[in-house]
């Protein structure tokens, strides 16, 4: 009886903090149980050849065919990403790594692609992209050995055609939509999140040019979305109902700080008022909403 702390009058103060313990014990338990590992590789649903490598919370596209591999963003900033990147795809293919496309400029999607270079392949990514690398120099970042200057070019290998679409300017100036005609899905990182609002301050990204790449996006034809970062749950993929949620998000977000700011009220008192409840919901609400405001206010205050 006294073993679990329960007396005839119920459950003693020790009983209590005893039962506390075994269950933050089991809770931790299963917390450990469900860490995903470090990284993983998926095959998309209902594809032959098409399939996602995550590393931590990012995720990048790769496409198997007989002529060798098209894979993406190394996504290997101060850790060993692309040797377990590699392997991964090695396990599924011995043909060659032929390609690596860039999804945009940002480091922590593109650093550390070496070990792709020393295996030969050519290295894509738009001309701003290019431009970017050139300028920051960081030695971990492989230069660009081919570029998209237009708004569109296709890689074409073993059978499969990917489109690298440009849309403008919008998380970056650099931004790639990669699609895949036949399976009808895009890869594009870090604008079109599922259900997220958009990542702090949105450094970089540009206003109002990211509403009107979204319309081109939603635009064109496909099923799925490849993000690049894995949604609540570690749900992997999403589709158009997730583009338009964003461009929704944008609009009302757009709407309430262009009034705020009207009102004189950017920066801190519409940082600190705005709500929009029809996203509370989304996992990052509550930290990036006020940035995401800031930005805005920074658009209707100074044009920028
Ligand atoms: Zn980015």
């Amino acid at each position: 009886m006294a073993r679990f702390g329960v007396t005839r009058l119920g459950v003693t103060r020790f009983g209590i903090l005893g039962l506390a313990a075994v269950m933050a014990a089991a809770l931790a338990a299963t917390a450990q149980a469900q860490t995903p590992p470090p990284f993983a590789t998926t095959k998309v649903d209902g594809t032959e050849n098409v399939y996602i490598f995550r590393f931590g919370g990012h995720q990048s596209m790769f496409v198997v065919t007989p002529a060798g591999v098209i894979a993406t963003d190394p996504i290997s900033l101060r850790r060993p990403a692309a040797k377990a990147y590699i392997e991964e795809i090695e396990k599924i293919t011995k043909a060659p790594i032929r390609y690596v496309i860039y999804s945009h400029s940002h480091f922590d999607h593109i650093a550390g692609g070496k070990p792709f270079k020393d295996k030969g392949a050519v290295f894509v990514a738009h001309q701003n992209a290019r431009a970017r690398i050139l300028q920051v120099k960081d030695p971990d970042v492989v230069v660009p050995d081919q570029m998209v200057t237009g708004t569109k070019r296709n890689i074409t290998l073993g059978g499969t055609t990917l489109e690298l679409n440009y849309v403008g300017k919008n998380h970056s100036d650099s931004t790639l939509v990669m699609r895949l005609p036949k399976e009808k899905i895009i890869f594009t990182v870090d604008w079109i999140p599922i259900n997220g609002v958009q990542f702090r301050g949105m450094a970089d990204n540009y206003l109002p040019d990211i509403e009107d790449g979204l319309k081109k996006v939603i635009a064109m034809d496909w099923d799925r979305l490849i993000p690049g970062h894995a949604g609540p749950g570690g749900r992997q993929t999403g589709t158009k109902e997730h583009a338009r949620d964003m461009l929704a998000y944008l609009q009302d977000l757009s709407a309430a700080v262009k009034q705020a700011a009207s009102e004189g009220k950017c920066y801190a008192d519409a940082m600190r008022d705005i709500k929009l409840p029809k996203y509370e919901s989304w996992p990052n609400y509550n930290n990036f909403l006020p940035m995401n405001v800031e930005r805005y206010c920074d658009y209707y205050n100074r044009g920028i």
